[in-house]
């Protein structure tokens, strides 16, 4: 069974937008500002082979999604408006990238700083 702050139910992410949002099953809003996302793109041409994940300044043409598609039941697979389309983003992985208020507090995101692979 998939604990439900790991299981994603909605994804709105409008055309044009530069955020977008997460509805996880326990209730929870995430709020992805697409910088973070691109940034953080886990994906081996963003990251090389190394076990950390570390933030990638994005420049302002990456920063527009075209798809966002399920990859089985554990995570995301974000289509860029640029045609870059290798990150895989694991509903772990997007709950530790979630940028509301109370999540980004303490988070290594907030000052950019690497994320584990998770
Ligand atoms: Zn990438
Ligand atoms: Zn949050």
């Amino acid at each position: 069974m998939s604990e439900p702050q790991f299981v994603c139910k909605a994804v709105k992410s409008p055309r044009g937008a530069v955020v977008s949002e997460i509805d996880w099953a326990d209730g929870h809003r995430g709020v992805y500002p697409h910088e973070i996302l691109r940034g953080y793109c886990p994906c081996a041409g963003c990251q090389g082979h190394s076990g950390e994940i570390q933030f990638v300044k994005p420049s302002k043409i990456q920063l527009e999604l075209e798809d966002i598609k399920p990859v089985g039941n554990y995570a995301l697979a974000l289509f860029w408006f640029d045609g870059h389309s290798s990150g895989i983003y694991s509903y772990r992985y997007l709950r530790a990238l979630c940028q509301c208020n109370e999540c980004r507090t303490g988070s290594p995101t907030a000052t950019q700083g690497v994320m584990p692979r998770i």
